[in-house]
């Protein structure tokens, strides 16, 4: 019945537009493509699990390279997915294995912890092995190109955004004594295929991870996609401050990228978020999900009170020139919330809603630079 609340999911689709620049996740939903998890299955990797990670970074550069060949093979019908046979050891097998080496020695994001989390030890985020599901459901508040999404949230966070509106999952899950107070359930990679399977089941047009954020949980989800089999768009909806190696990671897994692009002002950043670098890192990432990913992204940027020429105006730059065909989801709902209600006094600046000239000059902005953003905001 979401159909009846949300007529605009349908009608997105007549755009041509967004046809085009969603070109793969359309024909994944109409059947005609295949999700790119389910291509580095088929993908052989000849690695050894004694082997260095220098080698295995290499052998990973290697089968990247082959990833790539064959899925334009298969998207231009010259060859079948079907046909293709099942190695004995694959691309995703050697994923696998290189986030179970990295989280012994975490740096799944640029916050770089170096503890070894495979022996229960927490880094900033307060993750240790383990993953915990705070709910799955089919969303159907996302953007109009995704409902229904089959969302996904895991607790925990590599932020500490003073501003976040689900506090609750992403740092409040646990307390001071690393002890989880939350609802959530602790999640073996077979639950977590388990709670995709049913929402593909329900009418998911996608595999939504996000939180908190999922970077810490990237052990975990690639083994839960190695029990997943569905043909279904598998959709990254992050901070995007994961590290260089979980970018690569990521890059041949994940068929839509719906990430966050909040600042462009680093010390900005560094007092909303308690981040370092935010801007350089963030540009990395998309960058490479632009030139070397999928290429089909959505940008959130959520317009900040007093921000616009500060953030929002070069990020909106930076998009048109470097990712041109991103489509850009402007966002007018930032409202007070968390340390910005409790420690009012110190976060005066952004307590309050922006102003209706404020959006005015960011769509103005963007409309300028031939930004597409109407049919996603
Ligand atoms: S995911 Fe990031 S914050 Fe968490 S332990 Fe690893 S490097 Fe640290």
């Amino acid at each position: 019945m979401w159909f009846l609340y949300r007529p605009d999911a349908a009608n997105v689709w007549k755009n041509e537009e967004i046809r085009k620049r969603y070109k793969r996740y359309r024909g994944i939903l109409d059947g005609t493509n295949i999700p790119r998890y389910l291509i580095t299955k088929k993908i052989s990797a000849n690695f050894s699990f004694d082997d260095s990670i220098k080698e295995l970074w290499k052998i990973h550069d290697k089968a990247a390279k082959k990833f790539n060949e064959t899925i334009k093979k298969i998207d231009k019908e010259e060859i079948s997915f079907e046909d293709l046979e099942v190695p004995g050891l694959s691309f995703l097998d050697l994923k696998e294995h290189i986030a179970h080496e990295i989280l012994k020695d975490c740096h799944f994001c640029e916050r770089r912890c170096k503890v070894n989390r495979a022996e229960g030890k927490l880094g900033y985020c307060r993750l240790g092995k383990e993953s915990i599901v705070s709910s799955a459901f089919l969303h159907t508040g996302e953007e109009s190109v995704l409902v229904p999404s089959g969302t996904i949230f895991f607790a925990g966070c590599t932020f500490t955004c003073v501003f976040c509106q689900n506090h609750d999952i992403s740092q409040e899950w646990c307390n001071e004594f690393r002890e989880k107070i939350t609802g959530g359930i602790l999640v073996t990679p077979k639950k977590v295929a388990l709670l995709a399977e049913r929402l593909r089941k329900e009418g998911a047009k996608n595999i939504n991870l996000v939180g908190g954020d999922p970077t810490p949980n990237i052990h975990t989800i690639i083994s839960a996609l190695k029990e997943f089999n569905e043909k279904i768009t598998i959709l990254w909806n992050s901070n995007t401050y994961q590290s260089l190696e979980a970018t690569k990671l990521l890059l041949e897994l994940m068929d839509f990228w719906l990430p966050d692009f909040k600042f462009w002002d680093n010390q900005f950043a560094k007092e909303m978020s308690g981040i370092n670098q935010y801007r350089e890192i963030i540009t990395r990432n998309l960058k490479m999900a632009y030139d070397e990913g999928s290429g089909e992204l959505l940008i959130r940027h959520l317009i900040m009170p007093g921000r616009v020429e500060e953030d929002t105006y070069p990020i909106l730059e930076w998009c048109s020139k470097e990712i041109p065909k991103a489509i850009v989801n402007l966002m007018d709902q930032y409202h007070p919330e968390y340390l910005v209600l409790s420690k009012h006094d110190k976060y005066r600046s952004i307590n309050r809603r922006i102003y209706p000239e404020e959006w005015n000059k960011a769509t103005k902005k963007a409309d300028e630079l031939s930004i597409f953003w109407k049919p996603v905001s």
